[in-house]
């Protein structure tokens, strides 16, 4: 492996297909490092949040936001296993997880100063290469040369099915319908936005995982992995 050239591997999809968890699977296998670009965008919603800069009704002030985006900082820790997101040294990693911030943060990721900062942002942590990020433009705008690009997709339904799970087994309180509803609106916001709206790149190679396992993906990603750096070999 180790005379393997270090690439950028791009993991765009819809809001819970799970592509956070086979990149993040595939970053430990091969040793590279995972960033979740959405938490990114959640971190900033939180902190639109806890500033007052979000309306009840879910109207964000994109002036005053705008104007604080050099005071936020966002960092990730890596503990063994796993991943926190840091908000100017803040361990945020489980509120930025909460329904309230998922409610918010397509909101805020629509503003162009926003996707701006956290592009750059984004695009310094590729600079040394060997690094797995996903998100909804990765593969597009962040890093549009990526070598391996992947655009995963299931239904809504299976995806909300799975997040409901996922949220339940953390002691989060909702109902189905409720993220089922929440599912569908991210999807609107994502792929109507004006500013890098979620898009699959044209030279992405695409996965349904609806009816995969989790091992099956994981196993489906590696591979992909592995013929892609051998082509680059070739
Ligand atoms: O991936 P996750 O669902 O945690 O992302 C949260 C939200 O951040 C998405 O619903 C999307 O609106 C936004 N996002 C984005 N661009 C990215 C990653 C996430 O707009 N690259």
């Amino acid at each position: 492996m180790t005379n393997n050239p270090s690439i950028i591997i791009a993991i765009d999809g819809y809001s819970s297909s799970g592509k956070s968890s086979m990149a993040k699977a595939l970053a430990r296998t091969i040793g590279y490092r995972y960033i979740d670009s959405g938490a990114m965008y959640r971190a900033v919603a939180l902190y639109a949040m806890r500033n007052g800069m979000i309306s009840p009704d879910g109207i964000v002030d994109e002036e005053k936001l705008t104007a604080s985006l050099p005071d936020i900082e966002i960092n990730f820790n890596v503990d063994s296993d796993k991943q926190y997101t840091m908000l100017n040294g803040e361990d945020v990693e489980n509120e930025i997880r909460q329904l309230a911030v998922s409610n918010n943060v397509s909101q805020v990721a629509t503003i162009p100063a926003v996707r701006h900062a956290l592009v750059n942002m984004q695009q310094k942590f590729g600079n040394e290469k060997g690094i797995v990020m996903d998100g909804r433009d990765i593969g597009t705008t962040v890093f549009p040369t990526a070598e391996m690009k992947v655009f995963v997709n299931a239904s809504a339904e299976t995806r909300a099915q799975r997040r409901y799970k996922e949220l339940t087994e953390k002691g989060i309180e909702t109902s189905y319908n409720e993220v089922l509803a929440n599912v569908k609106h991210r999807d609107y916001l994502d792929e109507t936005r004006a500013e890098s709206p979620l898009r699959r790149a044209d030279d992405a190679i695409d996965l349904d995982n609806s009816t995969m396992t989790i091992e099956e993906q994981n196993q489906w990603l590696l591979n992909i992995y592995n013929s892609t750096i051998e082509n680059l070999k070739s």
